[in-house]
């Protein structure tokens, strides 16, 4: 019983990565459950198809202890597919609703409070569990917030001498005040708004 899906996280998609990578066809999507599913009984515990998964659904164990360690992590799993499908800092964004083209930034940045530019790469991290939930960035501050992502260019880097993505522009009634480069997952989100904050009394 070497591997299990987290069910609670796993989109139960047939274009899964796992299924894509698996060498013996242990995991694979049936049909007629419209389930992936896994015959452990050709599962040779490889691991290849772990990595595969962009939200960490996929558990390979390789004893019979670590498998039902595993089963009673996943049981008390209280993360649920909906929580995937909210825009996040550090990945590549999910709706339209929040992406701005280059040409659009000076008519977006509010004249009068603060606005939020991600600037963001296709490759993005994908692991949206593990990234930050934007309206967990925006609910603290004061005033009219605006978030929007925008995708890296050459000319971007240069203009705000971005070393690293994701990069975080915070403009305050109108002016550029600073950036936060790099990644931060949601385990430090504290570390992460107190940037923000400290960015937002410059
Ligand atoms: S551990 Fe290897 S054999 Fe088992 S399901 Fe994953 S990819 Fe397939």
């Amino acid at each position: 019983m070497p591997t299990l899906i987290n069910f609670k996280i796993c989109d139960n998609s047939p274009e899964c990565g796992g299924i894509a990578i698996c060498p013996t066809n242990a995991m694979y999507y049936d049909e007629n459950k419209k389930s992936i599913v896994i015959d452990n009984e050709k599962c040779i515990s490889c691991g290849l198809c772990k990595p595969n998964c962009p939200v960490s659904a996929i558990h390979v164990a390789k004893t019979d202890k670590e498998f039902q360690q595993l089963k009673k992590e996943v049981e008390n799993d209280s993360r649920k597919i909906k929580d995937l499908f909210v825009d996040r800092y550090g990945a590549s964004p999910i709706s339209d609703f929040f992406i701005i083209s280059e040409d659009q930034v000076e008519e977006k940045i509010l004249k009068e409070g603060i606005t939020i530019i991600e600037i963001y790469t296709d490759d993005s991290i994908q692991c949206l569990l593990k990234s930050i939930p934007i309206k967990d960035i925006t609910d603290e501050i004061e005033g009219d917030v605006s978030f929007f992502k925008l995708k890296r260019t050459e000319q971007l880097e240069k203009s705000y001498k971005i070393k690293e993505t994701p990069s975080l522009l915070i403009f305050k009634d109108g002016s550029y005040k600073d950036k936060i480069d790099g990644y931060f997952d949601s385990n430090q989100i504290e570390e992460f708004k107190e940037n923000i904050r400290e960015i937002l009394t410059l």
